[in-house]
């Protein structure tokens, strides 16, 4: 017989597929799309056969071991698509498509097999000859009289091909396989978890040295411990408590103990799998304006033509552009289509996704960070099986398994949140939107009060299709911005605050009126560090180069990077002066000084800090909403996408942090911040204030956030990239390097960019290698090379894409062996 062979990609960082022969028995059940388990060295990965061919060069090949499904979990877009996100960002294949699935394979094994009928003796008997081990599983089933997970029938029979088994009896009609999990939809139940305190699990090598000390004196906590770091290397940070008691036969008491030298810490946590918005906004009709219409209508007939097509819409803060992405899905809907619409952050955008949810009910699928795996699982099935027609999420969503897709949104376009940069594939899913519905002949949308720089060149250029929405909905104006320059508030008014005069003179009035006031400050933590009077010297992490933030309600200072957490310090450690000083302005400093200047006012805060459980989010909105609390103030996320009538103020404590990144991007950053903050204010008929507090008044931002001039600030954004030669005039790949010996980690860099300069065109520019802007986290030094494609070069990015693959794959294993890492990223959204 005829030998069979199948090329399959693996999630393992090579540029290359892998070719396994295919063993007689499961001939029948092989597919491209589909998933399946093989040797790889000493292990057994999953992977997903790409090619199946009669063919092969190679000789020796070791068999596939088991087909996991049995129908392809990838279609042909599918591969497609990945195909191109694997060669664009030079990740491998298998990494793509590992990305582009729930990550439920261990879950697979739970699922439930069902006796459907009883075979005749005869049927029966001719399976024993024919296929025996069929037969057996079959007998199996019969005796057990009740349905069975396969994780049983595995332990049970040592069969290595137990799925492709059960697809076979499933075909002929003998067992039913359970396509979803049961997941507990039960109601809120909490319990408590252990895990290694933040400043060892990230610095496991002092841990080993407490547990050095530990050892003779209390055996029972070094037990617990070694145990937590067993599992924390096997990618479980928390346990409960309970099974860790059971494992290492602790007690309590011990747990207490380690909690209170600081080592473990002990929470309560919710362990339901169910999460639902219960932000909720009361109905209103919309009648569109003529803009919304006309913008409407090009959609529309792109919609009806069946043409791939982008448009840039690009509509001022509160323009009613949500609306129109409604209007546009529901013309997909009506055309038997379906569509996805990317938001940078689920859990930060309820509002959008409410929206939805109304006008389409039980047909939109969600998608988010905060879901458990089986609730992720479930959602992912329900869209393969096309209960779902669309799907709302984060830019994993991008890869969601909808077949005839008919239009994209990407919300927020220019977020930086859609690209993915801390694990390959570093993939920006607004760009693989765009590759997705040209695959499809799709439309896309990308939405934006403040578009990337490279979307409005695109739009400039006649590459996307731009359509504007100048006007906000419902004779709602625009605020008034007014710049506040807080050096002279220090010197005129004597004022050391961080609330200039103006502003808490606007807030005040705010709260005699009952209105709602957004205070923005773009750092977390109470003060940003904390310097010595005497010498200037400023308390830095121990792992990072960046300062240390002093947290008021655990008295301690912190590292935002790696977690590093140390107690306030009595002296310098330079000097050993004791006149120690708090400086720069967090959040919490915000709050302290508001709740004193306003001792009528409710506030509350929303960062990072004050929003790490699951409902916390919801509860800060809806009291902010129902007028509970007058002032909300936070980070970030109080800055985007927020859209409440009430708010008449808002507040920026200071401009100036964003706009000292050294990024190329910073300006612009800085610009779209500022343009997004103040789009808090003033939505409804009662106008809007924007007061903005900088130490640079005559920065030339400024002019344009006043004036709302977006598309002016952006002309003039432009010619500074042509001039520099920086996107969108040119493409960029960052090479990092990065290891816990200096030395090492620069000498390979020199050593890569040396190489790469050898092999590619003279005018695509090398810059680098040099030390990162933050040259050190988390105990690793960084060193960048930054390779700079001029566009007219484009033509060549896929040949040097090609050469620092090959670089790449030639210099790893010696970097492996020297602790240094290679961190390719294509369009980097980050260059510090
Ligand atoms: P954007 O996303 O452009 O900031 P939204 O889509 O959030 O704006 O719209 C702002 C508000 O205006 C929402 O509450 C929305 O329901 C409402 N809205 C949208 N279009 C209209 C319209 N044509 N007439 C009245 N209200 C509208
Ligand atoms: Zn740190």
């Amino acid at each position: 017989m005829k030998n069979l062979y199948v090329n399959v990609a693996l999630p393992v960082p090579v540029n290359k597929l892998f070719t396994y022969i295919v063993p007689e028995e499961l001939k029948d059940d092989i597919a491209v799309g589909k998933r399946v388990i093989v040797p790889f060295g000493k292990q057994e990965l999953t992977g997903i056969i790409v090619e199946v061919s009669n063919q092969s060069g190679w000789h020796k090949l070791k068999e596939i071991k088991d087909v996991l499904d049995p129908a392809p979990v990838f279609s042909d877009e599918m591969l497609k698509l990945t195909r191109w996100v694997a060669d664009y960002y030079l990740a491998s294949w298998g990494e793509v498509l590992k990305t582009a699935l729930p990550a439920g394979t261990i879950l697979e094994s739970k699922r439930i097999v069902k006796l459907r009928c009883q075979p005749d003796p005869n049927a029966l008997s001719k399976m024993e000859e024919v296929s025996p081990s069929r037969a057996a599983v079959l007998k199996f089933l019969i005796s057990a009289g009740s349905p069975v997970t396969i994780k049983t029938l595995k332990s049970k029979f040592q069969f290595k091909n137990i799925y492709s088994i059960l697809h076979a009896l499933e075909s002929l009609g003998y067992v039913e396989i359970e396509r979803y999990i049961p997941s507990q939809r039960a109601k809120a139940k909490f319990e408590k978890f252990v895990s290694i305190s933040e400043q060892y699990a990230n610095n496991l090598k002092k841990l080993t040295q407490v547990i050095a000390e530990l050892e003779k004196s209390a055996p029972k906590q070094v037990e617990i411990l070694l145990f937590l770091i067993d599992q924390l290397k096997k990618g479980k940070s928390e346990i409960l408590v309970s099974e860790v008691l059971r494992k290492t036969g602790g007690s309590a008491q011990t747990i207490k103990k380690l909690v209170e030298k600081g080592l473990v810490k002990v929470y309560e946590k919710e362990t339901l799998r169910k999460f639902e918005y219960e932000f909720d906004e009361p109905d209103k009709e919309i009648e569109l304006n003529e803009h919304q219409r006309k913008a409407l209508n090009e959609i529309k007939s792109a919609i009806d033509s069946g043409e791939f097509k982008t448009f840039l819409l690009y509509g001022v803060t509160g323009s009613g552009k949500t609306q129109i992405y409604i209007e546009a899905v529901n013309e997909i809907i009506k055309l038997g289509k379906t569509a996805i619409v990317l938001v940078p952050e689920i859990s930060l955008t309820p509002q959008i996704v409410n929206r939805f949810k109304k006008s389409f009910g039980d047909i939109v699928g969600i998608l988010h960070s905060k879901m458990s795996i089986g609730e992720r699982y479930d959602s992912w099935r329900m869209i393969k099986d096309g209960f779902y027609r669309i799907v709302i999420g984060p830019r994993s969503a991008i890869f969601a398994p909808l077949n005839d897709i008919g239009l994209i949104v990407v919300d927020e376009e220019q977020e930086s949140a859609y690209k993915q940069f801390d694990n390959p594939p570093r993939y920006n899913a607004r760009d693989v939107a765009i590759m997705r519905a040209k695959f499809n002949n799709a439309v896309v949308i990308l939405g934006s009060a403040t578009p990337s720089l490279e979307s409005y060149y695109n739009a400039k250029t006649g590459k996307y299709h731009l359509l504007v929405l100048p006007e906000r909905v419902d004779k709602a104006r625009m605020p008034k911005i007014e710049i506040i320059d807080m050096i002279k508030e220090r010197k005129e008014h004597n004022n050391k605050s961080s609330i200039s005069t103006t502003l808490a003179q606007k807030i005040e009035e705010r709260i005699s009126r009952g209105e709602g006031i957004i205070i923005f400050q773009n750092r977390r933590g109470y003060s940003t560090y904390i310097e010595c009077q005497d010498c200037g010297y400023v308390e830095m992490c121990d792992n990072c180069s960046v300062t240390l933030i002093y947290h008021k309600a655990q008295n301690h200072l912190r590292c935002h990077y790696c977690g590093f957490v140390k107690g306030v310090p009595e002296k310098c450690r330079r000097c050993e002066g004791v006149k120690l000083k708090l400086k720069g302005v967090g959040t919490q400093r915000v709050e302290d000084e508001l709740s004193q200047n306003f001792s009528n006012a409710k506030i509350i805060r929303m960062d990072l800090d004050t929003t790490s459980g699951r409902k916390s989010y919801d509860k800060i909105m809806r009291k902010f909403a129902s007028g509970e609390a007058d002032i909300l103030l936070g980070t970030q996320m109080v800055a985007k996408g927020l859209d409440f009538s009430r708010v008449t103020l808002v507040g920026v404590i200071s401009a100036d942090i964003p706009m000292l990144i050294p990024d190329f991007r910073s300006s612009e950053r800085t610009f779209q911040l500022l343009t997004q903050v103040a789009g808090r204010a003033g939505r409804s008929e009662k106008e809007g204030e924007v007061i903005i507090q900088t130490f640079q008044p005559n920065h030339y931002i400024f002019d344009y956030v006043v004036k709302h001039q977006t598309l002016e600030f952006y002309e003039r954004e432009l010619k500074v990239r042509k001039d520099l030669n920086y996107p969108p005039f040119s493409r960029l790949i960052l090479i990092e390097f990065k290891g816990e010996n200096e030395q090492n980690v620069e000498l390979a860099s020199d050593e890569f960019a040396k190489e790469l300069k050898s092999k590619i065109h003279q005018q695509v520019q090398i810059l680098g290698p040099a030390p990162a802007a933050i040259p050190k986290i988390n105990r690793n030094y960084r060193y960048h090379i930054i390779v700079k494609i001029p566009k007219q070069f484009d033509k060549t990015a896929r040949e040097i894409s090609g050469v620092i693959w090959q670089l790449k794959e030639k210099f790893e294993p010696k970097l492996n062996s020297k602790g240094v890492r290679l961190i390719i990223d294509v369009d980097p959204q980050n260059t510090v």
